[in-house]
């Protein structure tokens, strides 16, 4: 096809949107921006900008403490009961809580302890490093004896389901994973990898960082045992909102956390001076959440109710098949080559490709001197650029535009304006 082809296309895909309408309801400052960093911090919702003046003036300005009886002390499990559709879990099994590494931090402890006398933690060399920083500190917790095993990959995108499966022996205690690697993309088979680890004996904790709100996911069908999850990226909570953790029904009052916070108490307003673990989710808790972020996090989660799963998965599957296709056809012999499986349904909602210029094309597409579009995805080291896919407010027209100016950013060696120093965050 064509560019122009390519763009008509473009066009008519945006008509026939099912999810069309809720752009409207993002803060977009300019039609000149092209946002594809929603994967790393989600746009900010129209509701939410209204709901925190609501919730700075009237809750926190005039209702002072009484808000926490009112409106904050019970939105830990119900916004949680509100995300448990997006990942296929039930009410009651989901609380937000922390950060997604301390969540990973709680729930891998406690595992670990209830698995006692085995001492493997499988993970993989794909993993964000947060994940694999806490479990190497959990490993000089809990002894000499343990030890954490990765599968590797052979081409630095996706892990084979054989290489992950000879890792999982009958002294594995947990399997941490996530279910879309944060570079490429690449997404697991969380049913198949689950039922084969709870054959071994093992517990899976899956962090979905990368996939809750784009792609759908299935816990409760698969048996899933535990998960966390970061709530600022598909989820459009805003900068810093407080994670989510799962935690399977029949395994909650099996499990400990070992922050033994008030908040994670039965009564904690008794004051009790011995902590006694409350039932169900909430003994995850730990401490008073930071209610602004956490009252900031309920527009997003809506939105994505309203639009379900289902179509906004399939919507990540049709922008980046676009996408795909016109990387293929327009920027064939620039330098170019494919950061991610080239299969939908192996990948998450972003796609990754590498180029030795990544760096400084990322700069131009971000810092343009020429082109009045402005394009936001991110760099990751060494020479990956990922553009995230945002079904709910990422247009077909944007993606077309992209790869277009890719196209510019090469022919007219835009990239050499920039240096090659990196900033504090890419
Ligand atoms: C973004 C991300 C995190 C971030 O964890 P924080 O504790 O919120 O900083 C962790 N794990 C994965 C897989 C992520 O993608």
């Amino acid at each position: 096809m064509t560019t122009d082809q390519n763009f008509t296309l473009a066009e008519q895909l945006d008509r026939d949107d099912p999810l069309h309408k809720f752009r409207s309801r993002f803060y977009i400052e300019s039609e000149n921006t092209i946002y594809l960093d929603g994967n790393s911090l989600g746009r900010l919702p129209l509701r939410t900008k209204e709901l925190l003046s609501e919730v700075i003036e009237k809750e926190w300005g005039t209702e002072l403490i009484e808000s926490w009886n009112r409106h904050w002390y019970q939105k830990t499990t119900q916004l949680g009961d509100k995300i448990a559709p997006m990942i296929g879990a039930s009410n009651g099994e989901v609380i937000i809580s922390d950060s997604t590494s301390i969540n990973l931090y709680k729930l891998s402890h406690a595992a670990l302890n209830l698995q006692k006398g085995k001492t493997t933690i499988v993970s993989d060399a794909l993993n964000f490093p947060t994940d694999l920083y806490i479990l190497q500190g959990l490993l000089k917790e809990f002894g000499p004896e343990y030890k954490l095993n990765l599968a590797q990959t052979n081409d630095g995108i996706s892990i084979e389901t054989e290489e992950l499966k000879s890792k999982i022996t009958e002294n594995t205690a947990l399997v941490v994973l996530s279910l879309v690697a944060f570079k490429s993309a690449f997404m697991y088979q969380l049913e198949e990898i689950t039922e084969y680890a709870h054959k071994m004996g093992a517990l899976v904790l899956w962090d979905l960082s990368h996939a809750a709100g784009a792609v759908e996911i299935e816990l409760n069908k698969s048996n899933a045992d535990l998960a966390v999850g970061c709530t600022y990226k598909y989820m459009n909570g805003g900068p810093g909102s407080p994670a989510f953790l799962y935690v399977r029904k029949d395994l909650q009052d099996k499990l400990s956390s070992p922050i033994q916070g008030w908040f994670g108490d039965a009564l904690p307003f008794e004051f009790d001076l011995n902590y006694r673990p409350a039932q169900g989710i909430r003994r995850f808790l730990a401490g008073t959440p930071p209610v602004l972020n956490l009252m900031a996090i309920e527009p997003g989660i809506e939105m994505i109710n309203e639009a379900g799963m289902a179509t906004i998965h399939q919507k990540s599957i049709r922008l980046s098949e676009f996408f795909h296709s016109m990387v293929a056809s327009q920027l064939k012999n620039y330098g170019f080559e494919a950061g991610s499986p080239t299969e939908p349904e192996k990948r998450g909602s972003h796609i990754s490709l590498k180029h030795v210029e990544a760096y400084r094309i990322c700069q131009a597409l971000i810092q343009p001197k020429t082109s009045t579009i402005k394009i936001i995805p991110d760099f990751r080291e060494p020479d990956n650029i990922r553009f995230g896919f945002t079904p709910l407010y990422t247009t077909y027209k944007e993606v077309w535009q992209t790869v277009h100016r890719l196209r510019e950013i090469i022919e007219n060696k835009e990239y050499e304006q920039f240096s090659t120093q990196r900033s504090d965050v890419t």
